[in-house]
């Protein structure tokens, strides 16, 4: 039976070759799947290493070779999705016949579970901070020119600094520079940048060290995980949002694509639990969103108001859920995502089950 496993897994590994010309290397991957994309592609060519990562379901394929010969740092991707081949093209530095691609590294061409792939981190360059509120900030890190790398909707990141002579690695998830209302607008992932909104805590650890990053400073990013598949949107009716502080980060992309990408969606709704109303990240970006789409409609609960604040307050419960959440028709596919403080996304998730919505229907962001 092992003999039978061993063989199977060899059929369904990519392969991988490469070409030149006088100026180019060109480096091939057959992934033998027929839906590829720029997601499943992760490619970083530094100092004449180059490290390629195809993603397929939780299995990944790598190409990692310490190059022969100096490459300039521009790296372009091309991905025939229909096919499911993905080449890498890179420019000698100097035209001369390359005898091989290189020296394979530890992982060069192996098929293996993504769990058992390290991540792989990459200098980014801190490109900007802006204020987002009183304790929140907007971070935008710049991959570096021989790096391929798009974070998918729902999926996080990981930092990596050194502080006080120790590498710290915390999690964040990637949002959009903004909320875009007007979806004629410009995509604003240029696969180039990547948006962080992280709240700065004084006795926080990694964060203040963050703070502390100057612009032209560099940060340490990871390669993309998590398990949240879109697929689960794309079937909904009514997709709800719950989030807590800065539980918000997973569904700015997974809003925009909502709205954007996903036809059979009659209503989106965001219920979103802050302390003050200083807290409530974008809320005039999404009070627009709510005016310019129809679909769309957002609520706040505060629960720290103070007295002027008319609106709700209270912290999740069965019966501020029972009140927000209902089921447009009594059939309708419903999608009910979920984060913030863990003991939030926990209680959360038991009042969701007693009021009858099923583990399907459920998706909550955690570590
Ligand atoms: P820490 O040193 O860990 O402490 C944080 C604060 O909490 C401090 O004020 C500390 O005093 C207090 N504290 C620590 N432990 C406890 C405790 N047990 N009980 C009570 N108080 C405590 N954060 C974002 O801002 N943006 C994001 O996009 C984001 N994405 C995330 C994605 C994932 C998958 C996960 C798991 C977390 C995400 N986080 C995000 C949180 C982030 O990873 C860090 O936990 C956060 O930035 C705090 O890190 P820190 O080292 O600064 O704080
Ligand atoms: P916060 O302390 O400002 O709280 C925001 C709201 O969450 C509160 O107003 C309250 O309604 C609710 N809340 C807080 N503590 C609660 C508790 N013990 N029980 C019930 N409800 C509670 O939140 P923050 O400082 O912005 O923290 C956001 C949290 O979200 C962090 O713990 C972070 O790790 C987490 N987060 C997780 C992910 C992820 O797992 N993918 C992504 C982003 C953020």
């Amino acid at each position: 039976e092992k003999k039978v496993l061993a063989s199977s897994a060899k059929e369904l590994s990519p392969s991988y070759d490469w070409f030149q010309t006088d100026s180019l290397i060109t480096v091939v991957i057959y992934t033998k799947q027929k839906d590829m994309n720029a997601e499943l592609v992760i490619v970083d060519c530094q100092d004449k290493q180059l490290r390629g990562e195809i993603i397929m379901d939780d299995h990944s394929y790598l190409v990692e070779v310490d190059l022969e010969h100096a490459v300039s740092e521009d790296v372009a991707v091309s991905i025939a999705e229909k096919v499911g081949k993905v080449e890498i093209i890179l420019n000698k530095k100097d035209s001369i016949h390359w005898k091989m691609l290189g020296q394979p590294r530890e992982g060069h061409n192996t098929f293996i579970k993504r769990t058992d792939r390290g991540l792989f981190y990459r200098k980014c360059k801190l490109v900007s901070k802006t204020e987002v509120t009183h304790d929140t900030k907007l971070f935008c890190l710049m991959l570096p020119k021989g790096t391929h790398l798009r974070v998918p909707t729902g999926q996080h990141v990981y930092l990596k600094q050194l502080i006080a002579g120790t590498e710290v690695v915390k999690p964040y998830t990637p949002v959009l520079p903004f909320l875009p209302l007007d979806f004629q607008e410009p995509p604003c992932h240029d696969g180039v940048h990547i948006y962080l909104m992280i709240k700065i805590y004084s006795h926080g650890l990694f964060t203040h060290a963050l703070d502390h990053l100057q612009i032209g400073d560099y940060i340490s990013v990871s390669n993309p995980e998590g398990n949240f598949k879109k697929s689960q949107v794309q079937t909904s009716e009514d997709l709800l949002l719950l989030a807590g502080g800065t539980g918000f980060t997973p569904m700015v992309k997974l809003l925009n694509f909502a709205l954007t990408e996903v036809g059979c969606l009659r209503t989106v709704k965001l219920i979103f639990f802050n302390k003050t109303e200083d807290d409530i990240l974008w809320r005039n970006q999404l009070e627009r969103l709510a005016l310019k789409d129809e679909r769309f409609e957002v609520q706040f609960i505060l629960s720290q108001p103070s007295k002027e604040w008319v609106g709700k307050q209270g912290k999740i419960s069965s019966s501020l859920l029972s009140e927000f959440v209902k089921r447009g028709r009594r059939d309708s596919k419903v999608l009910i995502c979920i984060c913030g403080p863990a003991p939030f996304t926990e209680q959360g998730v038991q009042y969701l089950k007693d009021l009858g919505y099923s583990q399907e229907e459920i998706h909550a962001f955690t570590a």
